[in-house]
């Protein structure tokens, strides 16, 4: 016989803060749907390879998973630090901007209230149309599989997406893709700081992006024990700092989601590529000193340890006996150099098509989602197929961060709520 296929009111599919914080919402609501999240991850972590020792919030502790929508939820950052026992001493420290370490454990306190909530080493692989009369498609069928390999199949009405972005590696690179010589920045604390403990002598180690990533990594790097040397290799002639300035912050006020999306798809790119330099290639002004302020002093001591190579872009890449050699195209000059170690810190890639939604390609209209964040399907297509963190194009640059995240998550909710839920059902895999 074959084992029951347990149907749902809800499935999403990642557990990041998107779709934590929807998990929030859905609880705190008035009607509850019968909801699952699947994480591929064994546990909740928040960009398990980024938390630096040394990297802050870049986002008010007010913008957490719910104080937006409900001050007086108890998953607020500020009950969390109660529960802590560290709210008066977090108010002596006379910040807005937590470091990482703390708002990683911020989330995972509230992911552990909610036990129920999401099921993880759950890796969705694929997800099928359930296909009833006259060709419509009823429900979806999700499949996902634990790093053992164990498959399990759900059924559901609706699927909430919130999967991240996926690693951007530059054409150049992807020959080396699985190489243990090039890393991409989301891999930096898990697997490059044990290979920097371990080895005997220093290596040489080439970060590519001027982006806030590349910089944290660099300054993560020379200050390592082991004692790395480091070329820094940015495309532009600087480093550049993020725009956090009030007046521009309020492109991530949520009442600018409407704003935005309201306008026509040329005026909003326009809008997006003048405002990248809030979110994209630009650095923290604080980092952007301390990285000053450390050639300067190689140039006190006459150490030039460690290069920031200016205008540099990768030509060619080749694998040698111990580690990568790298063609670089400098300052109108061309330069062989050596390195143990690549990491690459060229951001993330974020398509509706590169996801497991690419499995629906036939019902789908379009790949990008209306104001309620629901991609349009095609007629007897019932399932409703909602996006987070998908969106930039659309819905402006807060879609990939933090800043709307609880009232992103009260609009999904409210949408999801908004069909009277099915009676969920345990169906044989034959019905
Ligand atoms: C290093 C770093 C620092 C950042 N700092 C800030 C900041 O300070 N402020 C800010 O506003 N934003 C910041 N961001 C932006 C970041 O995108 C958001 O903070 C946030 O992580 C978005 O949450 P999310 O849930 O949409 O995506 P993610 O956090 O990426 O979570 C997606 C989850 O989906 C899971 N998943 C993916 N595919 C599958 C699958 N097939 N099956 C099951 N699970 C899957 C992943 O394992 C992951 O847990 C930062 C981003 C990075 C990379």
């Amino acid at each position: 016989m074959t084992d029951p296929i347990e149907t749902f009111d809800l499935l999403g599919i990642g557990f990041g803060p998107s779709n934590l914080a929807l998990a929030i919402a859905l609880q705190e609501g008035a009607a509850p749907l019968k909801s699952l999240f699947l994480e591929a991850k064994p546990r909740f972590a928040w960009h398990p390879g980024m938390l630096l020792d040394t990297a802050d919030m870049q986002v008010s502790f007010v913008k957490d998973l719910v104080t937006l929508r409900n001050p007086s939820s108890p998953f607020t950052f500020l009950s969390y630090l109660h529960a802590k026992g560290r709210i008066e001493r977090f108010v002596n420290r006379k910040t807005f901007f937590p470091s990482r370490h703390e708002f990683n454990d911020y989330f995972t306190w509230v992911a552990a209230q909610l036990p129920e909530a999401c099921a993880y080493d759950q890796r969705v692989t694929a997800i099928r149309p359930v296909i009833g009369a006259e060709r419509r498609v009823e429900a979806l069928e999700v499949v996902s599989t634990t790093a053992a390999g164990a498959t399990t199949t759900r059924r559901t009405r609706d699927l909430v997406l919130a999967v991240g972005g996926q690693p951007n590696i530059p054409p150049v690179f992807v020959p080396f893709g699985q190489d243990q010589c090039v890393l991409h920045s989301s891999a930096y604390v898990t697997d490059c700081k044990p290979r920097l403990a371990a080895g005997r002598a220093p290596m040489r180690i080439a970060v590519v992006g001027g982006g806030q990533s590349g910089a944290e990594i660099f300054w993560d790097l020379v200050n390592d024990p082991s004692r790395p040397l480091v070329d820094f290799l940015i495309r532009g002639q600087a480093l550049k700092p993020s725009d956090d300035s009030p007046f521009v912050n309020e492109i991530f006020d949520s009442a600018f989601t409407s704003e935005i999306f309201n306008r026509s798809a040329v005026d909003r790119a326009g809008f997006l590529a003048d405002y990248a330099n809030t979110n994209y290639a630009v650095v923290d002004g604080d980092l952007i000193e301390q990285i000053y302020g450390l050639f300067y002093e190689q140039e006190v001591t006459g150490d030039p340890r460690h290069r920031l190579l200016r205008s540099s872009r990768v030509e060619a890449v080749q694998a040698r006996d111990k580690g990568v050699s790298l063609t670089l195209h400098h300052r109108g000059e061309t330069l062989e150099a050596q390195y143990d170690l690549v990491i690459l810190a060229t951001g993330y890639t974020r398509r509706v098509e590169d996801t497991i939604l690419s499995d629906l390609a036939p019902w789908l209209l379009s790949q990008e989602a209306e104001r309620d964040y629901q991609l349009p399907t095609v007629e007897g297509f019932r399932p409703r197929l909602f996006l987070q963190g998908l969106c930039e194009a659309t819905h402006g640059l807060s879609d990939t961060l933090l800043s709307v995240l609880p009232l992103r998550a009260e609009e999904i909710a409210t949408s999801l709520r908004a069909v009277q839920p099915s009676r969920a059902r345990v169906l044989t895999a034959a019905e």
